[in-house]
C-alpha cells in the first residue's frame, strides 16, 4: 500500500474536521450530528462504509465482547469515522454459534467468534482457536504470526468458507470448568452432560462425556436447571460474571483443551476484496490491537475475580486428577491422528503445528518455566 499517501489523506481529514468543527460552532453554536463527517468524506478519496459485525458473545463480557468492540473502535479512529463497524451481541444478527455461516454467505460482512465452534464444517478450524494440549497464548500468536500458521489457515478459509480471518483476542490458559460433583478419577466423567466445544469436546466424548455446545449466554440456565452437569467457559472473571459459581460447586483446572485460544475476526472474502487497501491494513491493525488488549484485560481482571471466588463463593477449586489428564492427552493425540488420516488439510497443518509445538515447548520449558516455577513458590 502507498503508506505515505494514506498518512497524508488521514492528516488532511483530521485538520479538515477540526477547522469545520470550529467554523460550525461559531456559526450555529451547535454542530448538527454528521455534518463534519459528511464534509470529510467529500474531501477524501476513501469511501464511507458502515458494517454490522455478528459476534458469538453476550455484551456483558467486556473481555471477549470487548475484543469485538476494540476492532470497531480502532477501525473508526484510524479512518476518522469513515469506516464504521458496529459489534452486535450474539443472537442479534446470527445465533452465537453461526457467525461463520452468515459471514460465509455474505449476509453479514464481518464476525467476531471462535473458529472451533465450526469444527463440524472442517476440523482445521480447531487450529484457529485451540488444540487440546496445544499452545499457550504466546505460543499461539508466535505460530500464527511468525510460524506460518495464519497463512496456512487463511488458504483453507478462503477455499472452504470464502472468508479471511485474523486473530483478534486471546483468553490465556482457561479453567477446566464447573462440575456439579467431585471428579476423583476418569471413571467419574462417564455419563456427565457437559458444555464444551471444539476438539476438546470430541476428546471428552471419548472419555464417556455427553457433549453439548451452547453459546456463552445460554450456559448458566442449562447448568442451573440441571439440563447439563458441567460446563466450561473461560476463567474466573467471565465465569463469575456469568454466575456459574451459583449453579455448580466444583471448579476444576486447568482447561487442557484451551491453553491459549485465539478469537478471530472473520470477513467475507468478496467484501474484503472490495475494501480499499488502506482499509484492509486498518482492519489488520485493529485486529492486532484487539488481540493484545483482550489478553491484557483477562490477565488484569482474572486475579481479583479468582480471589473473590476463593474467599466469597461456596465452591471447591481442584486440579483435574492425573488419570483424567493422562487419559485426555492420550485420547487427544489419537483423535489428531484420526483427523489427519481423514482430512488432507488437517494432516498438512498438523505436521507443521506439531513441529512448532515441540520446538517452542522445549524453549519455553527452560527459562520461561524455570522462572515461573521459582517466582510461583517464592515470596
Ligand atoms: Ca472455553
Amino acid at each position: 500500500m502507498d503508506r505515505r499517501r494514506f498518512l497524508k489523506v488521514a492528516a488532511t481529514g483530521a485538520v479538515g474536521a477540526a477547522a469545520l468543527s470550529v467554523a460550525g460552532c461559531e456559526q450555529a453554536g451547535v454542530m448538527p450530528p454528521g455534518q463534519v463527517e459528511g464534509a470529510v468524506s467529500e474531501d477524501s478519496s476513501l469511501p464511507a462504509i458502515e458494517w454490522q459485525m455478528a459476534t458469538s458473545w453476550p455484551p456483558a463480557l467486556d473481555t471477549i465482547f470487548g475484543g469485538a468492540q476494540t476492532v470497531a473502535k480502532r477501525v473508526e479512529a484510524m479512518t476518522q469515522g469513515r469506516f464504521k463497524i458496529e459489534a452486535r451481541a450474539a443472537g442479534e444478527l446470527a445465533p452465537g454459534l453461526e457467525v461463520l455461516n452468515v459471514v460465509e454467505e455474505g449476509a453479514v460482512p464481518i464476525g467476531h467468534t471462535a473458529s472451533y465452534y465450526y469444527v463440524g464444517k472442517s476440523p482445521i478450524t480447531a487450529f484457529g482457536t485451540a488444540m487440546p494440549f496445544g499452545l499457550t497464548s504466546r505460543q499461539q500468536d508466535s505460530w500464527l504470526y511468525e510460524g506460518g500458521g495464519l497463512e496456512m489457515l487463511q488458504e483453507v478459509y478462503a477455499e472452504k468458507f470464502n472468508t479471511i480471518q485474523f486473530p483478534a483476542g486471546n483468553t490465556g490458559v482457561q479453567m477446566g470448568g464447573w462440575f456439579n460433583k467431585e471428579i476423583n478419577s476418569v471413571a467419574d466423567m462417564e455419563g456427565l452432560k457437559m458444555r464444551i466445544p471444539g476438539l476438546g469436546g470430541q476428546v471428552m466424548d471419548r472419555l464417556g462425556v455427553t457433549v453439548q455446545v451452547l453459546p456463552g449466554g445460554e450456559i448458566f440456565q442449562a447448568l442451573q436447571t440441571g439440563a447439563i452437569d458441567a460446563a466450561e467457559w473461560v476463567g474466573p472473571y467471565d465465569d463469575e460474571k456469568l454466575s456459574f459459581h451459583k449453579a455448580a460447586s466444583f471448579y476444576y483446572f486447568p482447561g487442557w483443551w484451551e491453553p491459549g485460544p485465539s478469537l478471530e475476526i472473520q470477513i467475507n472474502l468478496d467484501e474484503w476484496n472490495k475494501l480499499p487497501e488502506q482499509y484492509q491494513e486498518v482492519l489488520k491493525t485493529a485486529a492486532y490491537a484487539a488481540n493484545a488488549t483482550m489478553m491484557a484485560r483477562y490477565d488484569a481482571k482474572n486475579p481479583a475475580a479468582l480471589s473473590r471466588l476463593i474467599n466469597d463463593a461456596d465452591i471447591t477449586m481442584l486440579p483435574f486428577p492425573d488419570d483424567v489428564m493422562k487419559a485426555a492427552e492420550e485420547s487427544a493425540f489419537e483423535l489428531f491422528d484420526e483427523r489427519a488420516a481423514g482430512d488432507a488439510d488437517f494432516a498438512s497443518i498438523f505436521k507443521e503445528w506439531s513441529a512448532f509445538r515441540t520446538a517452542i515447548q522445549s524453549w519455553h520449558g527452560l527459562a520461561e518455566r524455570g522462572y515461573l516455577q521459582y517466582v510461583g513458590q517464592s515470596r
